[in-house]
C-alpha cells in the first residue's frame, strides 16, 4: 500500500464505517460499502453502494477496491482470507482470527505477559462445574463468540446457579472467567501502519449501563504517566505479534494491583469517537491512514478535557445540543429502538468542573442511575 491507495472497500455500512468515510474524504480518498441496504448509515457516503442481497456484491466491492477493511470482529474470517488473496485486507485475518473468540484472546495475553482474570475455557456443565473449582466464585460466565454489549454473559455468584447458568447460555463453547474487582473500566486505541509506525491514545474511561457504553471521559481522570506507558507496552506487543495494520482497541480493568485486560477489538472503537473533536487526528482518520500506508497523525488530546455520551434508544432534544458551546452532535441516522446506538455527542472542556457542568445540562442522554 502507499500514499496513492484511493479507493478504500469496507465490509459493513453502520455508523462506524459512515465515520471512516466522513474523515477519509479530505484526504482524498474514495469509498464503498458492502452492506445489506441502502439505509444503512454508511450507504450515501459510498459510491457506489454494493448490495449482500445481490449475487455479485460482493466481488464488485472487491473489483472497486485497492485495499478493503471491515467494520465488525464477527465478519467472516474464511471471506478476508478469500479476499486477501486478489487484494490486501486490513487489519490482517490474525488479528480478526484472534479477536473473535474470547479463548484465543486472552491465550494471546498470556503469550504476551499482558494480565487478564484466570479463565476455563467450557463446553459441557460438567467442564463448568470444574472450571467453578478452579477458577473460583464470584466468575463471569461468556460465550466465546459473539458476545456484545454484555450480551451472552452470567455472573455466577453461588455454586447452586450453575445449572442454571448453563442453561440460561450454555449448549455452545463458553469462558468462566474470575471476576475483577475494578475500580474502573478503560481503554486504550493504538494505530499501526505497515511501515511499523504505532501511535497511541490516551487511555480513557468508560462507563457502561446495563452492559452498553453510556460514555467515556479522555483522557481518563487522574491518568499516570506510569499507567499510560504500562498500556502502550500491552499495546505494543499485541501490534508486534499480530503483524497488525490499522487501529487496535484494548479493554482494560483498572485494579488496585494494576491494569487487567479485558479483550480487544481489531477495529476502531465507540470509547474512540471523543477523538473526533478531542484529538489533534481522530481514530478514524488514523485508520485510514493507516491501511492506505500514509504517516500516521498525532494522538494528542488538544483540550485537557473531553467526553462522548452515546445517543441510545431515542435521539431526544439535540436542539439543546447544537446552542451548546464546544458541544458536537454526531447522528448516524438510524431509526430509533431500544438500546440502539443512534448517535454520539462529544463535548471538550478546560477543565473537569467545566465538563461535567455540561453533563449536568445534557442529563436527558445519560442514563437514569
Ligand atoms: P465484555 O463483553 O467482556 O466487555 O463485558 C461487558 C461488561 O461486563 C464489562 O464492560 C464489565 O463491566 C463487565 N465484566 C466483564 N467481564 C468481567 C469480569 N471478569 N469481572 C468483572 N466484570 C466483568
Amino acid at each position: 500500500m502507499t500514499s496513492s491507495t484511493k479507493k478504500i472497500g469496507v465490509l459493513g455500512a453502520g455508523q462506524l464505517g459512515r465515520m471512516l468515510a466522513l474523515s477519509g474524504a479530505p484526504l482524498k480518498k474514495m469509498f464503498s460499502f458492502y452492506g445489506q441496504s441502502n439505509q444503512e448509515p454508511a450507504a450515501q457516503l459510498g459510491h457506489p453502494f454494493f448490495s449482500s442481497q445481490d449475487a455479485n456484491g460482493l466481488a464488485d466491492l472487491i473489483d472497486f477496491a485497492d485495499v478493503i477493511t471491515y467494520e465488525s470482529e464477527n465478519t467472516d474470517v474464511a471471506l478476508i482470507r478469500e479476499i486477501a488473496k486478489t487484494t490486501p485486507v486490513y487489519p490482517a485475518e490474525k488479528s480478526l482470527y484472534t479477536a473473535q473468540h474470547r479463548g484465543r484472546e486472552k491465550a494471546l495475553f498470556d503469550q504476551l505477559d499482558i494480565p487478564c482474570a484466570p479463565y476455563q475455557i467450557v463446553d459441557s456443565l460438567d467442564s463448568l462445574k470444574v472450571a467453578v473449582e478452579e477458577v473460583g466464585l464470584p466468575a463471569v460466565l461468556k460465550t466465546t463468540t459473539e458476545g456484545y454489549d454484555g450480551k451472552g454473559q452470567f455472573v455466577l455468584k453461588e455454586a447452586r446457579q450453575i445449572e442454571q447458568a448453563w442453561s440460561e447460555i450454555g449448549g455452545r463453547e463458553l469462558v468462566l472467567e474470575g471476576f475483577v474487582n475494578f475500580q474502573r473500566e478503560l481503554s486504550i486505541i493504538a494505530v499501526r501502519n505497515a511501515n511499523n509506525e504505532h501511535v497511541y491514545y490516551p487511555l480513557v474511561q468508560n462507563v457502561h449501563h446495563d452492559g452498553i457504553l453510556r460514555y467515556t471521559i479522555a483522557p481518563a481522570r487522574n491518568l499516570t504517566e506510569a499507567i499510560q506507558k504500562e498500556a502502550e507496552a500491552y499495546m505494543q506487543r499485541l501490534l508486534d505479534e499480530l503483524d497488525h495494520v490499522g487501529v487496535l482497541t484494548l479493554e482494560l480493568f483498572d485494579t488496585l494491583d494494576g491494569l487487567i485486560a479485558n479483550e480487544m477489538a481489531p477495529r476502531v472503537h465507540n470509547s474512540g469517537h471523543w477523538t473526533q473533536d478531542g484529538a489533534e487526528t481522530d481514530q478514524f482518520e488514523n485508520h485510514v491512514r493507516a491501511i492506505s500506508g500514509m504517516p500516521l497523525g498525532d494522538t494528542t488530546a488538544c483540550q485537557p478535557i473531553a467526553a462522548m455520551i452515546n445517543i441510545i434508544g431515542q435521539v431526544g432534544d439535540t436542539e439543546k445540543v447544537l446552542e451548546m458551546p464546544n458541544v458536537f452532535l454526531h447522528l448516524y441516522d438510524k431509526e430509533e429502538r431500544p438500546n440502539r446506538k443512534l448517535g454520539h455527542i462529544n463535548i471538550v472542556a478546560e477543565t473537569e468542573e467545566g465538563l461535567f457542568d455540561v453533563f449536568k445540562k445534557l442529563a436527558s442522554f445519560l442514563p437514569k442511575s
